[in-house]
C-alpha cells in the first residue's frame, strides 16, 4: 500500500473525527453565512504528483473551496426548487459511502431489498396504489427520461414495433402534448431520439399554467394515432396543477400514455389542506417525483413510478451471462439507465424511518405557510406585484413599476446576502421566484426575507 494511504488508514478514526467537526461547523454556520457568497473561483491548481494525505486535502478544501460554496443546505436559499438534508438523511448518506454497495443485482446481498422497502414507503406516502412499481434514479430529469422511455416503448407496442430493439425511427412521428412542460421534458425527448420538436405545447387556461383540457382534447382529435400526454403537477413558475382526473379521462378516451411530472408538487399529498391539488396522481402511467427537493435528502435522488414495469425492463435490460435471467421481478440493473449504482435509497430510508409521514408533513406545511406569508408581504408592498396566487410553496412576483430583467437582477443582488432568489419570465414579464422546500426554513427566516425585500425595493433606483 502506498505509504500515504497506509498512514491515513492507520489514522482513520481521528481523520473522520476531524471531518465530522468540519461538517458540524459548516452546518452551524449555515444560518449566518451569506446565502450565495460573491467570490471568484480559486486559481486552478495542478494535479498533485505526490499526495500529502487527507488532513492536508481537508485544509486545502477549507481554504480554497469551502468559502465559495453557497448555503444551499440552509434556510434562506430559495432559488430553483432546492431542498436541504435532514439529520437522518445526512447520516444515511454518510453510511451510503461507508458501505459503498453496488445494489443493482440480487446476486449481491440486501441492497436491492432496502430500495424495494423504501419505494413501498414512498408509494404509501404519496397515496399510490400497488399497481405502481418504483425505482430510484439520480433526479427528476432522469425520472422524466425513464418515464418517457417507457412511454416510447408503449407507443411501439401500439404500433407493432419495439423502439428499444429497432430504434426510435421505427416508431414514425410522435407527439408529446403538454401545457407547461418542464425544460427537462424536451431534454428527455432529445436523449430518447424522439426529438425536442415532438413536444407540442397545448394552450393553458386563462392566467394559468395548467393545461386547458378542452384544448388538449382538440389536439388529441387532430393527432394521427396514440400520443403521450405529459401532465404537470406543480409547475416551477407558479406551482400550477393540471386537472389529473380530466387528463386521465382523455387518456382513456383517446388511448394515450399519461406521464405526470410531479417533481415537487407530489408533496402536496402530504398536507390535508393541499392534497386536492394532486387528486388523481395514482392514475398516471408513469410518474416523476424528486427526492432531493422537498424530501430533503442529499443530491442526487428521485423516484420513478410506473404501471408498466415489463416495458421498463424491455428498454433498460442489460443482458449479460453473469447477471442471470430477467424473470418476473427484474433486478435494478435491468430497470434504470445506470448499471452500477450507489445505495441511493439509504438516505431516503433513514429520513422516512426517523421522521415518518408526520415529520415530513410538518416540513411541507411549514414551507407552505412560509410561502403564503411571504406572498402576503409581497402583495402588500407598494413596489412589488404578486404574479400568481401562492398555491403551495412558490412566490412568483415582479416589480410594480418598470419590471425589466435588469431591475429585477438588481433587486435579487441587493437581497443576495439574506436570500437567494432565481429569475424567471412569467406571462411575458421578467420576474423572481422564491421557492420554499428546505426543512430548516422558519417563520423568523420569512420575516428576515420580507424585511430584506421591503428595504431593497425602497432603495432600488427608479429605472
Ligand atoms: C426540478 C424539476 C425537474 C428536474 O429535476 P432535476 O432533479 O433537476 O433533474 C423536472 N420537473 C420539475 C417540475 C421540476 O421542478
Amino acid at each position: 500500500m502506498h505509504p500515504q494511504l497506509a498512514a491515513d488508514l492507520a489514522a482513520l478514526p481521528d481523520l473522520l473525527e476531524t471531518t465530522r467537526r468540519q461538517a458540524v461547523a459548516h452546518l452551524d454556520g449555515l444560518a449566518g453565512a451569506p446565502v450565495v457568497p460573491a467570490r471568484p473561483a480559486p486559481e486552478p491548481a495542478p494535479l498533485p504528483e505526490r499526495g500529502t494525505g487527507l488532513r492536508d486535502a481537508l485544509r486545502d478544501f477549507t481554504a480554497r473551496w469551502q468559502p465559495g460554496l453557497s448555503a444551499s443546505a440552509g434556510p434562506r436559499y430559495l432559488g430553483f426548487v432546492t431542498g436541504g438534508v435532514t439529520p437522518a438523511a445526512l447520516a444515511g448518506d454518510w453510511l451510503t459511502a461507508t458501505a459503498d454497495q453496488n445494489s443493482m443485482s440480487s446476486l449481491d446481498a440486501t441492497g436491492q431489498h432496502l430500495e424495494a422497502e423504501t419505494v413501498r414507503w414512498l408509494r404509501t406516502l404519496f397515496g399510490l396504489s400497488d399497481a405502481h412499481d418504483g425505482t430510484l434514479v439520480s433526479g427528476a430529469t432522469m425520472s422524466n427520461t425513464v418515464g418517457l422511455a417507457i412511454a416510447r416503448e408503449w407507443l411501439g407496442e401500439r404500433r407493432g414495433v419495439s423502439p428499444a430493439q429497432d430504434g426510435a425511427a421505427a416508431l414514425g412521428p410522435v407527439r408529446v402534448l403538454s401545457g407547461a412542460a418542464h425544460s427537462s421534458v424536451a431534454k428527455a425527448l432529445s436523449v430518447l431520439g424522439l426529438g425536442r420538436s415532438a413536444l407540442v405545447t397545448v394552450p393553458t387556461l386563462p392566467d394559468r399554467e395548467a393545461v386547458d383540457p378542452a384544448a388538449l382534447e382538440r389536439a388529441l382529435q387532430e393527432a394521427d394515432g396514440p400520443c403521450v400526454i405529459v401532465a404537470n403537477a406543480g409547475t416551477v413558475n407558479t406551482v400550477d396543477f393540471d386537472d389529473l382526473p380530466a387528463l386521465a379521462a382523455l387518456r382513456d378516451r383517446y388511448g394515450c400514455w399519461l406521464h405526470v411530472d410531479a417533481a415537487f408538487g407530489a408533496f402536496a399529498a402530504l398536507s390535508p389542506d393541499h392534497a386536492h391539488l394532486v387528486d388523481g396522481l395514482d392514475l398516471a402511467d408513469s410518474l416523476c417525483i424528486d427526492l432531493h427537493k422537498w424530501l430533503n435528502v442529499p443530491y442526487d435522488s428521485a423516484v420513478q413510478f410506473t404501471r408498466r414495469r415489463d416495458l421498463q425492463a424491455r428498454v433498460f435490460q442489460n443482458a449479460a451471462a453473469y447477471l442471470g435471467p430477467l424473470g418476473d421481478s427484474p433486478d435494478l440493473v435491468h430497470l434504470t439507465p445506470e448499471n452500477s449504482r450507489r445505495l441511493r435509497a439509504l438516505s431516503t430510508w433513514f429520513t422516512l424511518r426517523a421522521y415518518g409521514r408526520e415529520g415530513h408533513r410538518e416540513i411541507v406545511e411549514r414551507c407552505a405557510d412560509g410561502a403564503r406569508a411571504l406572498g402576503e408581504t409581497v402583495a402588500a408592498l407598494d413596489g412589488l406585484r404578486l404574479l400568481a396566487p401562492v398555491r403551495l410553496n412558490v412566490v412568483c412576483f415582479t416589480l410594480a413599476d418598470s419590471p425589466t430583467a435588469d431591475r429585477l437582477a438588481a433587486l435579487a443582488d441587493a437581497v443576495a446576502g439574506e436570500v437567494f432568489l432565481t429569475p424567471t419570465v412569467y406571462a411575458g414579464l421578467p420576474a423572481l421566484r422564491a421557492a420554499f422546500s428546505n426543512w430548516r426554513t422558519s417563520a423568523e427566516d420569512v420575516r428576515r426575507i420580507a424585511a430584506a425585500l421591503a428595504e431593497a425595493v425602497r432603495a432600488l433606483p427608479a429605472r
